[in-house]
């Protein structure tokens, strides 16, 4: 068996997100990328998720017992939740290597084919946004999912001929934002399916302060609790707020990170009370002030604050809709009395106390 090893990446990349404030963004951006080092390594350091990780637990213990590889596992939702966490930490546990790659990358069946090659036995393949892989690469991931076994097609024409090899037997750990965006042929390859949800403020604060005694940085449990508030449900952005915070205590507070510096070092930084970014403002403005509470359609929605439409579902949506902000309807997204209130906008008087808001 082969130490586990982080550091083993397959040409990997995220599709860049511009129009997004850095210090709010859920993608990694710059420093984040030695967040690996706060990555929990074993399960029972991975903090909430708790039905998740009861199921993972499982699945892992029987494997382990089986001397076999686990089921394919599947982890959905938005990023900076832990997905990839969880993939190194499926690798720890059993003891492999965890390679990481990412659905646009690999664009040719082939580039596939080089990856499944380089196995090691038993090891934990992560295929990031899995959803975006090509029709043809997923159809080579079928079989290997299966039988763990290779067809690859030589010449062309009628002198084609289809060759098979036999691979090591691995665990596929997919990450995608949203389970419906995968065909359904493949999520039905995976043997687990798991929806990750945004984080509770009191898990965050366990999260914060973990984090801050990785990086050694002084924070007292109102300080850590004021970041966890503001952190958008989600580690990635709360350790972020975290490394952002203890510059501002480092300049301006003895390095202390107390309920005061946390709110005075937060503000500096433009993160408002909700942790909500320039984005998630712009969509809720958009709606409030241009559409006077709405509703308004996906596409018009997606014109006005500049963001995809997948990306206002995926990624902005979901923590909106969570925080009591915006509604879905079937005629479009309105948003809420607490939108406005949010926002010190006032309300159009349909929103008037005891009238329905959507009529
Ligand atoms: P995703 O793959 O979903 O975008 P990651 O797994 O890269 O998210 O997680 C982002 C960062 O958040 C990681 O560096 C990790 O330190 C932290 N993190 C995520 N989930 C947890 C958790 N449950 N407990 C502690 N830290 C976490």
């Amino acid at each position: 068996m082969t130490e586990h090893d982080w550091g083993r990446e397959e040409g990997f990349r995220r599709a860049p997100s511009e129009n997004r404030d850095e210090i709010l963004r859920a993608d990694p951006v710059g420093e984040d990328q030695d967040e690996v080092g706060l990555r929990p390594r074993r399960l029972e350091e991975f903090v909430g998720q708790q039905e998740l990780k009861d199921h993972l637990g499982i699945v892992l213990d029987a494997a382990r017992a089986r001397e076999q590889t686990p089921d394919h596992l599947l982890f959905a939702g938005p990023p900076g939740l832990g997905k990839t966490t969880l993939a190194g930490i499926v690798a720890a546990e059993l003891g492999v290597v965890m390679h990481i790659t990412s659905g646009p990358v690999i664009e040719r069946a082939g580039d596939l084919a080089a990856i499944l090659t380089n196995l090691g036995d038993r090891d934990v393949l992560f295929i990031d946004e899995i959803h975006r892989l090509p029709k043809q690469v997923e159809e080579v991931l079928y079989p290997a999912m299966e039988d763990f076994q290779l067809d690859v097609v030589l010449g062309k024409g009628p002198a084609a001929r289809s060759i098979r090899f036999d691979l090591p037997a691995f665990t596929l750990v997919g990450a995608t934002t949203r389970t419906g965006l995968i065909s359904g042929p493949l999520r039905d390859r995976f043997g687990l399916v798991e929806r990750l949800d945004y984080y509770a403020p009191v898990e965050l604060q366990a999260i914060v302060e973990r984090a801050a005694r990785i990086l050694s940085v002084a924070v007292d449990s109102d300080g850590a609790a004021e970041i966890s508030r503001r952190s958008r449900g989600t580690p990635r952005i709360a350790n972020r707020l975290l490394r952002r915070v203890r510059d501002y205590a480092e300049v301006r507070a003895d390095g202390v990170i107390d309920v005061d510096v946390a709110r005075d070092g937060l503000a500096l930084f433009g993160v408002d009370e909700l942790g909500l970014d320039k984005v998630d403002r712009s969509i809720l403005e958009s709606i409030a002030v241009m559409h006077a509470g709405g509703p308004v359609g996906l596409s018009t929605l997606s014109i006005s604050v500049g963001e995809q439409p997948e990306t206002l579902e995926d990624v902005y949506e979901p923590f909106l809709i969570q925080q009591g902000l915006l509604q879905r309807t079937p005629r479009g997204r309105v948003v809420t009395r607490a939108a406005f209130a949010h926002l010190a906008v006032d309300p159009p008087d349909r929103f008037a106390e005891g009238r329905s808001l959507f009529e």
